[in-house]
C-alpha cells in the first residue's frame, strides 16, 4: 500500500520501500501541517461522529508520514452539549467559523494507525508511529 514519495524521474526506476518507522521527528510540526494539506487535497477526511453516545473524530485518509492508508476513530474529550449526530467536514476555514459562528473545531491529536508493519518499530506492531494534529469541525 506505500507509493513513491518522490515522483519518479524516467528511466531509474527506484524499488518501493516503506518508509522506516519514524523515530527522528514523529511529532515534528510539518506532519501536522502535511495533514491539513491532505485535508484541503480531499486525501483526508475528519468527521465528528457520535458513537454510543460518545463524540469521537472519524479519521479516514492517507498518513502524512509513511501514505498508507488510516482509518481512526479517536475519542473526544471535551463533551459538549447536544446530542446532535452528524458534523461538518473539517476543512472549512477557522474564518469562516467565527464569523458564522456555526461551526466549533475541536482539535485532536492523531497516531498513525496504519496496518503496516514498519522496520524499527520498537513495539513490533503496525502504524509508523507519527503523530499529527487535526482541526475537525462541527455543527451545533
Ligand atoms: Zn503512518
Ligand atoms: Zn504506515
Amino acid at each position: 500500500m506505500s507509493q513513491p514519495r518522490e515522483p519518479v524521474e524516467h528511466g531509474e526506476q527506484p524499488p518501493v520501500v516503506p518508509v522506516p518507522f519514524n523515530t527522528t521527528d514523529p511529532f515534528a510540526m510539518k506532519w501536522t501541517d502535511r495533514a491539513f494539506d491532505l485535508l484541503k487535497n480531499g486525501k483526508m477526511s475528519a468527521h465528528i461522529v457520535t458513537v454510543e453516545g460518545i463524540k469521537a473524530a472519524r479519521i479516514d485518509g492517507s498518513c502524512p508520514y509513511c501514505d498508507d492508508q488510516i482509518h481512526l476513530t479517536e475519542p473526544l474529550t471535551a463533551i459538549t452539549q447536544g446530542s446532535d449526530g452528524f458534523l461538518g467536514r473539517g476543512i472549512a476555514s477557522r474564518d469562516e467559523a467565527e464569523l458564522t459562528g456555526s461551526v466549533r473545531f475541536q482539535d485532536v491529536t492523531i497516531t498513525c494507525g496504519c496496518n503496516e508493519p514498519h522496520a524499527g518499530d520498537p513495539n513490533k506492531s503496525t502504524g509508523c508511529g507519527t503523530s499529527f494534529r487535526i482541526s475537525v469541525s462541527e455543527t451545533p
